[in-house]
């Protein structure tokens, strides 16, 4: 379903992505792993074209998104429609709770599905109503953002990432503003959409994770890849120094 190829990315000519290449396959649950700074977030950022990458090729579902040149040499999308649909085909899920703080819980999950898919409301809401009962959130259909706990936060955010039936999820990092006893209800979740089949790309710090869940580990450091595998391999027996240093236990 995604196929990058070389990207690159700076940020007022400081260089951030120097020239990542990722393959997902259908299923893939790819764990994104590295020190802070080392560009996991912009690279995610870049595949749902969050952040414009400078070069580099995104095919998404066998389509290659097409740029180009505006007046100041910035790369711009040739089409926003495409945008638009490559959006609705990955879905991000966020660190920080990124619920619509004015929308109840139901109407988070269902808002995408009625603008952008205009999707029937009531259907909208069947659908929406199915996806909190599989997050363990069907009593709190009709809360606010704010009278939710984190986690309940962070479950609804992925039971909205899932009400666009999205090619590939994006993870950036999703347990790590939670209480450590709330972390659990959500690696539970994305355990089972990995079982299922989706198609995931995780940033993430949970190195159990990484190892129990995805099947291929990519360890970043500044832009580039430095070391990648399945987890049995890169987690067990690193290569690299730097991965061993980022593996070995800060005590
Ligand atoms: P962390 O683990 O702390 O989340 P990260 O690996 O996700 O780190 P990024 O957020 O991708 O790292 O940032 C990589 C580098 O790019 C950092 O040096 C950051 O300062 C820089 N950067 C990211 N976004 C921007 C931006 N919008 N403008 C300028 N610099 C940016
Ligand atoms: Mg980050």
């Amino acid at each position: 379903p995604l196929e990058i190829n070389h990207l690159h990315k700076s940020f007022n000519g400081n260089p951030v992505l120097n020239g990542l290449s990722l393959k997902a396959q259908k299923g893939d649950v790819i764990t994104l792993i590295g020190a802070s700074g080392s560009g996991k977030s912009t690279f995610l950022r870049c595949m749902n074209l969050l952040e414009m990458p400078d070069q580099g090729e995104l095919i998404v579902h066998g389509e290659a998104i097409g740029f180009k040149v505006d007046r100041k040499g910035q790369r711009q999308p040739e089409d926003w429609k495409q945008v638009e649909r490559i959006r609705a085909r990955l879905s991000m899920v966020f660190q920080n709770f990124n619920l619509w703080p004015h929308m109840t819980l139901i109407e988070n999950v269902m808002a995408a599905p009625v603008h952008v898919l205009k999707m029937p409301k009531a259907q909208a809401r069947e659908k929406g109503m199915a996806l909190l009962k599989r997050v363990g959130l069907s009593e709190r259909a009709s809360y606010f953002p704010t009278q939710m706990s984190g986690g309940q936060q962070q479950r609804g955010a992925i039971a909205r990432a899932l009400a666009m039936d999205p090619e590939v999820m994006l993870f950036d990092e999703p347990t790590s503003a939670l209480d450590p006893e709330l972390v659990g209800d959500v690696l539970h979740v994305m355990h089972e959409l990995a079982d299922e089949g989706r198609t995931m790309i995780v940033v993430t710090h949970e190195m159990d994770f990484a190892r129990d869940v995805s099947n291929h580990v990519m360890f970043l450091h500044q832009g580039l890849i430095e070391e990648q595998g399945a987890p049995g391999d890169i987690l067990t027996s690193p290569r690299s120094e730097r991965l061993q240093q980022f593996l070995a236990p800060r005590y």
